[in-house]
């Protein structure tokens, strides 16, 4: 454990998740907002707040937590390296090089990329790739559904769960998606055989639970030596 509370650069503050995050921190001992980075200027009480193009005047901070946009995600992920400080970021729609920057970033610091910090869809990974190694010969689809503001088919997180099931069996899923309303966001794994079918079923309600895990998986974060980290292996290590 950290005897002080671990002081955060919370990078992205302006954006939904951000505010977010900075709403559930305040209720949070383990943690103290020592700067906030946003591309508009922010009150954020005590914390500092730092332009774009500022970020390097950053106090001194133990982790960085980001939910920003692809360009100013490299720009967090090079302080926290020359810092030499953990990054958690749900940014998503990052670049293939972006990942390999994550990889070589990990060699001296840890580093946690998901593209979905739900505690539930963390569970759903590791029974869906259980599932699918169970009954390799069965038909899996996913299905997901989002509201139809959302541009990407399938969902980063129908991806994750489609990964997962391939390592369970050795090959991918079948996928399908709707856009409706406003859905915050539905994936169903559907394992189907002749005369029966197994359905496993995730609804989100509230972005909050983004929020949430990427808080708990912080906390986590904070006591790693480096190296690349993934979301539900951090919060559920014997799935
Ligand atoms: P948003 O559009 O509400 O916020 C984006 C934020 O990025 C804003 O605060 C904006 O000011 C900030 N920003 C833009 N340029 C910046 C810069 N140069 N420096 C610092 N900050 C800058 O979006 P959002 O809904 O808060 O989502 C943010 C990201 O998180 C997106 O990539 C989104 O897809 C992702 N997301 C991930 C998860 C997850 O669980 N991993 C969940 C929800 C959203």
């Amino acid at each position: 454990m950290h005897p002080d509370p671990i002081r955060l650069l919370v990078h992205g503050a302006s954006g939904r998740m951000g505010q977010a995050i900075l709403r559930l921190l305040r209720d949070d001992a383990r943690f103290a907002v020592a700067a906030v980075a946003a591309r508009t200027p922010l009150a954020a009480g005590e914390a500092a707040c730092l332009a774009p193009d500022a970020l390097g005047d950053a106090p001194d901070f133990d982790l960085a937590i980001d939910f920003s946009l692809p360009e100013p995600f490299e720009a967090v992920l090079r302080l926290c390296r020359e810092r030499r400080v953990p990054l958690v970021s749900g940014t998503t729609g990052i670049s293939a090089a972006q990942q390999a920057a994550l990889d070589t970033a990990a060699l001296d610091i840890p580093v946690l990329w998901a593209p979905n910090f739900s505690l539930g869809v963390a569970v759903l990974e590791a029974v869906s790739r259980r599932v699918a190694a169970a009954l390799p010969d069965w038909d899996c689809d996913i299905v997901e559904a989002h509201h139809t503001r959302k541009r990407d088919a399938p969902s980063g997180t129908a991806l994750l769960l489609g990964a997962a099931v391939e390592t369970g069996r050795g090959r991918g899923p079948a996928y399908a998606s709707l856009r409706a309303g406003d859905i915050v966001g539905e994936h169903t794994v559907q394992f189907a055989s002749t005369g029966e079918r197994l359905e496993l079923v995730h609804r989100a309600t509230s972005r909050d639970i983004f929020a949430f895990g990427a808080i708990q998986a912080a906390a986590r974060l904070a006591e790693q030596p480096p190296g690349r980290y993934g979301f539900a292996a951090l919060m559920f290590p014997g799935l």
